[in-house]
């Protein structure tokens, strides 16, 4: 047998891979707003906003047509400001889970700090959504090494955070904490995120073509699958979820769809699934 189908992956009933579609509705949240450059830099602050007030709502016309689930990390400042729309989300029956309050990076936090941003999402979620998540992504890709023992603290069950595997793993013994780890190949911003003032991509002032970028995800997908493995994305609704962009998700979800045994599911249900099945121990 060859060595990457021995370490194949059980699925509920004997479907063949898993996709956890996963947003990170972002909105005007990161860097410039935690520096306070941003309330100088009207325009980018409305490239951000885009995301919950308008593109969102294409994004969950997707899914829904399509009958996917999703998971949504959500900065608990997004929910603040853009309450309904947040709630949307989970009307329609999508999970939603931690992304910092105003996607700070986790690696330039204290232990404390880390606390502070955790309980006060915690208690946005709940007040806005009614919700107790049980997931976590980390801001800007990274965290510090007390980041995986904090999050158990707060309920977080699983992380989205790290890149170790193409599988779900398991992180921490103690507390259990699962890791279902997503790819930069599958993040929108590495074709599709185009901004000037703050220039991004620096040096690199283009626009991937549509057709390349679809043509890119749905190998990522079909390799994945041949291996039966488990997918999620790093897509963001400001980037994806515009008037020309959208179809490129709606074609990227109905390839999924026509493929025989693919599970899709929230985030909490992969890390469930993982840690019941008894796969937590296998890597
Ligand atoms: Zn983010």
């Amino acid at each position: 047998m060859r060595a990457i189908e021995a370490a194949r992956p059980h699925w509920p009933e004997g479907r063949r891979s898993c996709v956890a579609l996963a947003f990170d509705l972002d909105g005007p949240t990161g860097g410039a707003m935690l520096d306070g450059s941003i309330w100088r830099n009207p325009s980018y602050f409305t490239l951000g906003a885009y995301g919950p007030w308008r593109a969102l709502g294409r994004i969950l016309d997707v899914l829904a047509e399509h009958s996917v689930p999703a998971t949504f990390f959500i900065p608990a400042w997004v929910i603040e400001n853009w309450p309904a729309q947040c709630r949307a989300i989970v009307e329609h029956g999508h999970e939603v889970a931690y992304h910092g309050y105003m996607h700070e990076a986790f690696w330039t936090l204290s232990p404390d700090e880390q606390r502070d941003v955790m309980a006060r999402s915690m208690r946005l979620f709940d007040r806005h959504l009614g919700v107790r998540p049980v997931g976590f992504r980390t801001p800007s890709g990274d965290w510090s090494v007390e980041t995986m023992r904090i999050l158990p603290e707060f309920g977080v069950c699983y992380s989205s955070s790290m890149r170790g595997d193409d599988r779900p793993y398991l992180l921490d013994a103690a507390s259990g904490l699962i890791e279902i780890p997503a790819r930069w190949e599958l993040d929108d911003y590495a074709s599709l995120a185009y901004q000037r003032n703050p220039d991004f991509p620096a040096g690199l002032d283009r626009i991937a073509s549509y057709e390349t970028t679809l043509d890119n995800w749905c190998r990522e997908f079909d390799g994945s699958h041949h291996d039966g493995l488990a997918m999620t994305t790093l897509f963001h609704p400001k980037v994806s979820g515009k008037p020309g962009r959208i179809a490129l998700l709606e074609e990227f979800v109905g390839h999924m769809r026509a493929a025989r045994g693919v599970w899709f599911a929230k985030c909490s249900e992969v890390a469930s699934w993982w840690t019941a099945s008894g796969q937590g121990t296998t890597t």
